[in-house]
């Protein structure tokens, strides 16, 4: 007999299922629910942010310290990132293949991923070179960007841009 075709929901699921377990993950219901959550979401979302949507989506609540715990596990396994806000709001999302890093607008808190594509080489072996020269070990380098969008800057406020470099995270 042929299967009804499965809805988006019920395909993300199985992948996600399988992608938990092949970072050494349990499949929970709470931790499924985080990374098609944040899959979905075109934005990093904070903490509450996270639990709002993953009890619509789920229908069902859950608890702050589950949530804290399946985060820290998924951050571990490298399946999801902390951008550590200027606000001082930490929010979570998973890192796209080919994001070398981030932009956070100081205002409004858009995230904007920086594809490797944006960013010359040559200014990443700049400043791989710099951080060696001050006697730090860098393999790849993430940016993380602070400033003002375009918006914002449109809307009348405006602030120095801030670049930051950091290695990436051992997968
Ligand atoms: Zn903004």
């Amino acid at each position: 007999m042929k299967r009804s075709s499965p809805t988006p929901a019920e395909t993300n699921a199985n992948d996600w299922m399988d992608c938990l377990r092949s970072h050494g993950l349990r499949a929970t219901t709470a931790s499924l629910a985080v990374v098609r959550c944040l899959s979905r979401s075109d934005q990093p979302l904070t903490h509450a942010e996270l639990g709002l949507a993953v009890e619509e989506a789920d229908a069902r609540a859950v608890e702050r310290v589950t949530l804290y715990r399946v985060l820290e596990r998924l951050i571990a396994a490298g399946l999801v990132l902390r951008y550590p806000g200027p606000d001082g709001t930490a929010r979570f999302g998973m890192p796209k293949a080919q994001a070398i890093g981030h932009f956070e607008c100081n205002r409004c808190h858009r995230i904007i991923e920086l594809s490797k594509a944006v960013v010359p080489p040559k200014v990443l072996e700049h400043l791989s070179r710099q951080l060696q020269g001050q006697g730090i070990a860098s393999g790849e380098l993430s940016l993380a960007i602070t400033g003002t969008c375009s918006q914002c800057s449109a809307a009348g406020h405006a602030e120095p841009m801030v670049v930051m470099a950091r290695p990436r995270r051992a997968r």
